[in-house]
């Protein structure tokens, strides 16, 4: 498949693959994971393969076009947003959103100053429930009758 278009990343054309794999990122609005990635990359162009997939990944995460975003020992996912933001992770389904903080960088010089680390990023990664898992919970509670 070959489109009109071309995405440029940092100054030099992609390769179709990249191209592709950064299409599949950019285009969700989840924070996928590589093999979700994958999946979604191989619907557009059969013929890749999950190393060159990964490999791609690696490459856009280094030339700053996607973020790389780790939680505990969860596989990596991979982010379009690539400015500083922080997440709210739920602990029943996974689900991951984007927010943003005016606060953060207060909160920065305050960790840093605590620390005593000279500060260069600062992530925050709220945990808890979505809004459509606590209507869920409530509705199973309500069904079993309040005790
Ligand atoms: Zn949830
Ligand atoms: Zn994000």
């Amino acid at each position: 498949m070959s489109s009109g278009t071309e995405i440029q990343g940092g100054g030099r054309a992609l390769t179709p693959q990249r191209e592709v794999v950064l299409r599949v990122v950019r285009e969700s609005a989840e924070h996928l994971t590589a093999a979700e990635i994958y999946a979604a990359a191989r619907r557009i162009r059969p013929s890749l393969s999950y190393a060159t997939v990964y490999n791609s990944l690696r490459y856009l995460k280094e030339a700053g076009l996607v973020r790389e975003i780790t939680f505990g020992n969860g596989a990596s996912r991979y982010d379009r947003e690539t400015a500083r933001h922080d997440h709210a992770l739920c602990t029943r389904c996974g689900a991951l959103l984007d927010f943003d903080l005016a606060e953060t960088a207060a909160l920065m010089r305050l960790a840093a100053r605590r620390s005593r680390f000279k500060p260069e990023s600062i992530h925050l990664t709220l945990m808890g429930v979505c809004p459509a898992c606590s209507a869920a919970e409530q509705r199973r509670t309500r069904r079993k009758g309040a005790r």
